[in-house]
């Protein structure tokens, strides 16, 4: 990579998502607040009212790498978001692809992919896309060569501790060591040899992530996910890719454990050669007020 390369591939990739009006919002009668007049804008029509009572919509725009709408499939906003990195990790990097919004706005739905069977079409989400593809990379004849090891670790932020998803939420233990290297002690990473595999982990972690949990919603609104396909050759780490459906946005940053999790995510993207952010949005107008936060701060990570 040439320094202009390095400087460009360093840039972070803001990508947006508006999902559809749900049930309950379309019974409520919610107004969709959101357009995508293109494939990069989003705009935000708020209802306001003037002090003589009349009604008016006050417009924002916002330009993103990618906007997508309500229509999009987890496999369109994969191809144009985490895509590219797969090669990354490949050609020996660290990629890092977070999910950032409002809770109930899609985070998980597009990252951890949506088997419920409340939706009709139960689909994949980045992590199994990405697991598809990197095992699809592996039989090409320059990487088979390699002969490289498939690793995925699956773990939680929660309330500042980290907790493994793959081993009955073993609360872990994190060592900085100065150089904005974070480590993970005793996570464990377990082989895959295909893409059913590393569904059954993901099925595994998201089981064991909300269990005793009143409601899965109430728990991830306050906790980060964090997917990780690793690539090893001969043991030693050749690539790595973190996938990362953050706690809901809608909280101020106003609890005891904020700054461990700020700084944790901090390093996380230091750590990164690579980084990119999506962010999702709810279209109701219920919602206006969060999704212009997401919308504004999404605004400020593509200059960074
Ligand atoms: P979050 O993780 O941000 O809290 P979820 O991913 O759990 O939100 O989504 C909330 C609900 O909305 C879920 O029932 C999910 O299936 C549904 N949903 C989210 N995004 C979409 C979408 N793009 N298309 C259809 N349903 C969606
Ligand atoms: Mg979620």
């Amino acid at each position: 990579l040439t320094t202009t390369d390095l400087i460009e591939e360093h840039r972070i990739c803001v990508c947006v998502r508006k999902r559809p009006l749900n049930k309950k919002e379309l019974t409520v009668k919610d107004l969709d607040v959101i357009t995508i007049p293109s494939k990069d804008v989003v705009m935000v029509h708020e209802p306001k009212q003037k002090v003589d009572l009349t009604r008016y919509l006050e417009n924002q725009t916002f330009r993103f790498d990618y906007a997508f709408d309500d229509s999009t499939t987890n496999e369109m906003v994969y191809r144009f978001t985490a895509r590219p990195l797969v090669e990354t990790i490949f050609d020996r990097g660290m990629a890092t692809c977070f999910a950032y919004g409002q809770t109930g706005s899609g985070k998980t739905h597009t990252m951890g992919g949506d088997f419920s069977g409340k939706n009709q079409d139960c689909s994949k989400g980045i992590y199994a896309l990405a697991a598809r593809d990197v095992f699809l990379m592996l039989k090409k004849p320059n990487y088979k060569k390699l002969d490289l090891q498939v690793y995925a670790t699956f773990f939680e932020i929660y309330s500042g501790k980290v907790f493994d998803l793959l081993n009955r939420k073993a609360k872990l233990r994190v060592l900085e060591d100065g150089k904005q290297q974070v480590q993970v002690v005793g996570l464990q990473e377990r082989e895959v040899k295909c893409t059913e595999d590393v569904l059954k982990l993901i099925e595994t972690g998201n089981s064991c992530r909300t269990s005793g949990q009143t409601s899965a919603n109430a728990h991830s609104s306050r906790s980060h996910a964090v997917f990780q396909i690793i690539l090893r050759r001969k043991g030693k780490m050749h690539g790595k890719f973190s996938l990362i459906d953050l706690a809901g946005n809608e909280r101020g940053a106003d609890t005891s454990s904020a700054d461990r999790q700020t700084r944790l995510e901090g390093a996380e993207i230091n750590k990164s050669l690579l980084a990119l952010k999506i962010a999702t949005i709810s279209p109701g107008m219920t919602s206006c007020e969060n999704t212009l936060n997401t919308l504004r701060y999404a605004n400020r990570v593509k200059e960074l």
